[in-house]
């Protein structure tokens, strides 16, 4: 009798769950998942959230995408798996990649502790909110769904 972990059973690729991969692939704008449900409604009026959500928590199992936590009202996701840090813009809530730099490891570093790897969060304000041109509300967590 097999004793193998049922968890790991195969990924069943539905429309949906392609169309979710399809939309992450490649896309640098780090959705949330409601970004990603009001988007693939449009297309799949049947679908559920609940749909969405759980394809992105198989493929963060899977290690196919990332979760970032550098925006403070969503979680959102991330297709590109190279490391990188980000740039998080706290009135428009835009995250662009920056990507992983050769960093010094700190001066205070203890003893002995070996650094794997690194993700850097900076928050700011983007280029186009520096100039004015997005005249949003100074916190994008409040920031409604559109
Ligand atoms: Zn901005
Ligand atoms: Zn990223």
């Amino acid at each position: 009798m097999k004793r193998e972990s049922r968890k790991t059973a195969a990924f069943r690729m539905t429309p949906q769950r392609a169309e979710i991969l399809r939309f992450l692939d490649g896309n640098k704008s780090h959705p949330s998942a409601e970004d990603i449900y009001a988007r693939l409604k449009r297309k799949f009026p049947g679908m559920s959230f609940a749909t969405v959500y759980n394809t992105l928590q198989t493929l963060l199992a899977r290690r196919q995408i990332a979760e970032i936590k550098i925006d403070p009202a969503r979680k959102r996701f991330d297709p590109g798996l190279t490391p990188h840090s980000h740039l998080f813009c706290v009135r428009c809530c835009l995250i662009t990649d920056l990507p992983a730099g050769r960093l010094a490891p700190p001066k205070n570093l203890p003893k002995g502790f070996k650094i794997l790897s690194c993700n850097i969060e900076y928050y700011g304000i983007c280029p186009a909110c520096g100039r004015g041109g997005n005249k949003g509300e100074i916190s994008c967590a409040k920031k409604k769904q559109t």
